[in-house]
């Protein structure tokens, strides 16, 4: 599943792409969004600005239109040189604007909707998200207060997934900022202080920044390397399901405790 960091680099291009340009045309070729009429409200609007929030892309055009964007396991940003062959089948675009110079494409959704400023100001999904681990200014005691709120006897790695209380970490930066972090991602959360709890933030911050510049992540600690030797003490890295929803957790038992 794509990242934050996976996410701030396509807001980031997209918005290059998009922002203060003359846009060409809109159009909707999937089934899924074929009905929506969005081509023709969009038409004659400017997009003021793209921006993200964990793993939420936003589009805002003139006129409070706001195009959100979640990609969950399948969906992809591309942004293309107008006439650049487009990664992946035409068939799988939901979405492509248009201007003189690009072709901005949304491929697969899942989630793509045209709505308001102010309505995702009040989406409960959306208002409920903690703050952005990529924020210029991260928002600690936010962070604090939610991961106190929620459940204590959950294990730390599962508390970093919940979007409730951070966006933007997947899978990888919560493994790796565990082992970053020296800090067994079963460890309940009750039992990691707060001090830790920044520390994990502090030490992804800067590796998610530098994949946003780089559009990809650097060489892991522990991510995907199950029974491989840790690259710092050589203990075999484990590997198992966590959480209500089973995501793997990596971890060297030899560095985190
Ligand atoms: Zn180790």
């Amino acid at each position: 599943m794509p990242e934050g960091d996976t996410i701030h680099h396509a807001a980031k291009r997209v918005g290059a792409a998009l922002t203060g340009r003359d846009i060409r045309s809109v159009e909707t070729p999937h089934p899924r969004t074929r009905g929506e009429r969005w081509p023709q409200r969009l038409d004659g609007r400017g997009v003021r600005s793209v921006d993200a929030h964990g793993k939420h892309l936003f589009i805002r055009f003139e006129g409070d239109l706001t195009l959100h964007s979640h990609l969950r396991m399948t969906g992809k940003w591309g942004v293309y040189r107008a006439g650049e062959r487009w990664r992946r089948a035409r068939r799988r675009a939901w979405l492509v604007i248009r201007t003189a110079d690009h072709e901005v494409v949304q491929f697969d959704g899942p989630v793509l909707e045209l709505t308001t400023d102010s309505r995702t100001r009040f989406d409960p999904h959306l208002a409920g998200l903690g703050p952005d681990v990529l924020a210029p200014e991260f928002d600690a005691s936010t962070f604090l207060t939610r991961v106190r709120e929620d459940d204590q006897t959950r294990g730390i790695g599962e508390t970093l997934l919940d979007q409730r209380n951070l966006a933007g970490i997947g899978n990888i930066w919560k493994a790796e900022s565990c082992f970053l972090a020296g800090l067994d991602p079963w460890k309940p959360a009750a039992q990691v202080d707060d001090d830790k709890l920044l520390e994990l933030v502090r030490n992804v911050r800067p590796l998610m920044a530098e994949s946003v510049q780089r559009g990809r992540p650097g060489k892991p600690w522990v991510y995907e390397r199950a029974g491989l030797p840790c690259r710092r003490c050589g203990t075999l890295i484990r590997a198992r399901g966590q959480g209500d929803d089973n995501r793997t957790t990596f971890w060297c038992p030899g560095c985190q405790s």
